[in-house]
């Protein structure tokens, strides 16, 4: 058996990126044109209704469909497949953020109607062959090629309107993608290299965004980096962070970005003195000395998301979450993850307090 690192299984998913500021009706229009489709399903919620209609300019819509809902309810899945079936819909233009090409994502899962998605956040969504789906208090992920969108179209002046508050929680969860990538369960030589450009990229683009919104150089850099982020999270799966996340988002219905922003420097400060080589590769990654001292650091710039707390999370929710969360936490995590130090990343999280502290106290 090798030990060499360079020997590893690791699979890209095909799809068909176009990138260009200004161009998401004309790229759009081609993929559109490419495809051959005749009946197409615009997935866009009621506030990106704008976004969208420019986005679409250059092709016949069929059908809108609004009832976008985060973390994509099993009842706005059906109502969304029922309404893509009765009107034969042969192709879906997704344009929002995760949780419009969540939905768009939901109907390909039952009907194989092809994506062709239009982000608008830093969430990723639109690079994976992941779908989640919420039932109840539980939210289910499942990979499957059929929910990949077949192109994705990048403009960065669709991002323009995200205001810098979730530019910078959006921001910091394509970092959270590219973190966890380093020691996720199939971790590669090739998505590590594509996450460490999406940390330099978003490391680069959201300060920029957080001075001055309307630079599309900044939010060019952060979508480039979302897209890598996401290639290189859909690659390596879910690690300790995402595991934990997704917890707190399908349970605890918390939102998104805010929850990953927030939670990030507690499993890098767990996790780094561990995984000493991925350590130094997110430190380079951030032009910092150490890798949580990088994140740390940014974070402060950006006035990035701090406490649990902040977001509805409260301290009867952490047994229940860390119960939850555990036994999903991959056997490979470079430390091991008991119920004891994951009650007190939670404990940590909640009051925001020092991820360093809590991570040389944790047993
Ligand atoms: P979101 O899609 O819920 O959007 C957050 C808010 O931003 C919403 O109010 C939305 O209306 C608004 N918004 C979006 N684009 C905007 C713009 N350009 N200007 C102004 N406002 C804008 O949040 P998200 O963080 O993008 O996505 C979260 C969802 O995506 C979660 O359900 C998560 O599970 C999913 N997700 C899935 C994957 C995957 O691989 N399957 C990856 C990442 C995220």
């Amino acid at each position: 058996m090798s030990h060499s690192p360079l020997a590893f299984d690791h699979v890209t998913l095909g799809q068909r990126v176009l990138f260009g500021s200004g161009r998401a009706a004309e790229h759009v229009a081609a993929a559109v044109g490419h495809l051959g489709a005749k009946r197409v399903m615009v997935i866009a919620a009621a506030q990106e209704a704008e976004i969208a209609q420019g986005a679409a300019a250059g092709i016949e819509v069929a059908y809108v469909h609004s009832d976008v809902v985060m973390h994509v309810p099993a009842k706005a899945a059906d109502d969304a497949r029922a309404a893509a079936e009765e009107r034969g819909i042969d192709l879906i233009v997704s344009v929002g953020g995760g949780s419009t090409t969540g939905l768009a994502k939901a109907v390909a899962l039952t009907t194989g109607i092809p994506i062709v998605a239009v982000p608008t956040t830093y969430a990723g969504s639109e690079a994976t062959n992941v779908w989640g789906l919420t039932e109840g208090a539980r939210k289910r992920t499942g990979v499957d090629d059929r929910v990949l969108p077949v192109t994705v179209v990048y403009d960065a002046k669709l991002t323009l309107s995200l205001p810098v508050g979730l530019s910078v929680a959006s921001g910091l969860n394509g970092i959270a993608h590219c973190v966890d990538s380093m020691w996720a369960p199939r971790a590669d030589p090739i998505n590590s290299a594509m996450a460490a450009e999406g940390i330099r990229a978003l490391a680069a683009g959201l300060p920029a965004i957080a001075t001055e919104p309307s630079d599309l150089t900044g939010r060019e850099l952060a979508l480039y980096g979302a897209y890598l982020s996401a290639v290189a999270f859909a690659s390596a799966g879910s690690g300790m962070h995402h595991k934990i996340c997704h917890v707190l988002g399908g349970t605890f219905n918390l939102p998104h970005a805010q929850t990953h922003a927030t939670v990030l420097p507690y499993v890098l400060a767990f996790n780094a003195p561990a995984a000493p080589e991925a350590a130094a590769r997110i430190a380079a990654a951030f032009g910092a000395a150490d890798a949580l001292g990088g994140l740390q650091s940014l974070r402060e710039k950006l006035d990035a998301p701090k406490a649990l707390a902040d977001y509805g999370f409260t301290e009867g929710d952490i047994a229940e979450a860390a119960a939850v969360a555990l036994p999903a936490i991959p056997a490979s995590n470079p430390r091991p993850v008991t119920a004891a130090n994951l009650t007190a990343l939670l404990t940590a999280a909640l009051a925001g307090e020092s991820p360093q502290t809590f991570a040389e106290n944790a047993d």
